[in-house]
């Protein structure tokens, strides 16, 4: 279901996680994370000192870790479990119609991830989904 998340902002995602039963906290993390997840304690931590918009996707991506419960976030950036991470936030976050108005008014990442309310990373998640869904139809077609 994309854009499921789309219409919510950081605050609505903190009272999602709460009913979810998990607990946030807004802290100073060390080494440029943006959030860290804890099975075992269903404990999310989110960088303090980054923007909104920041924060909103680092929550969501915590909160998808905490629905397939996996043990923790601190896998390797690149490893399986993380872009798969990044792909369902892109998937959750981009609200499909409004990501095609923001791509023809202004084209680029860091455009399209502020008219979103959401991080260049993010926006070019989506963007490799989108690609990897028309692969799929093309290999559909030909096949
Ligand atoms: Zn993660």
């Amino acid at each position: 279901m994309d854009g499921r998340w789309s219409q919510l902002d950081y605050e609505m995602l903190l009272e999602l996680a709460e009913r979810r039963g998990l607990r946030v906290l807004e802290r100073a993390l060390p080494d440029l994370l943006t959030g860290l997840y804890s099975e075992s304690h269903r404990l999310i931590l989110v960088e303090s000192r980054i923007l909104e918009e920041q924060q909103r996707v680092a929550l969501a991506h915590e909160l998808i870790h905490a629905e397939r419960h996996d043990a923790s976030c601190a896998a390797a950036p690149f490893s399986k479990i993380e872009l798969a991470t990044r792909r369902e936030v892109a998937i959750r976050l981009v609200n499909p119609e409004a990501y095609r108005i923001a791509e023809e008014t202004g084209g680029y990442a860091y455009q399209i991830a502020c008219d979103l309310g959401v991080t260049v990373q993010c926006v070019r998640d989506y963007q490799r989904y989108l690609e990897e869904c028309a692969e799929n139809i093309g290999r559909r077609i030909s096949a």
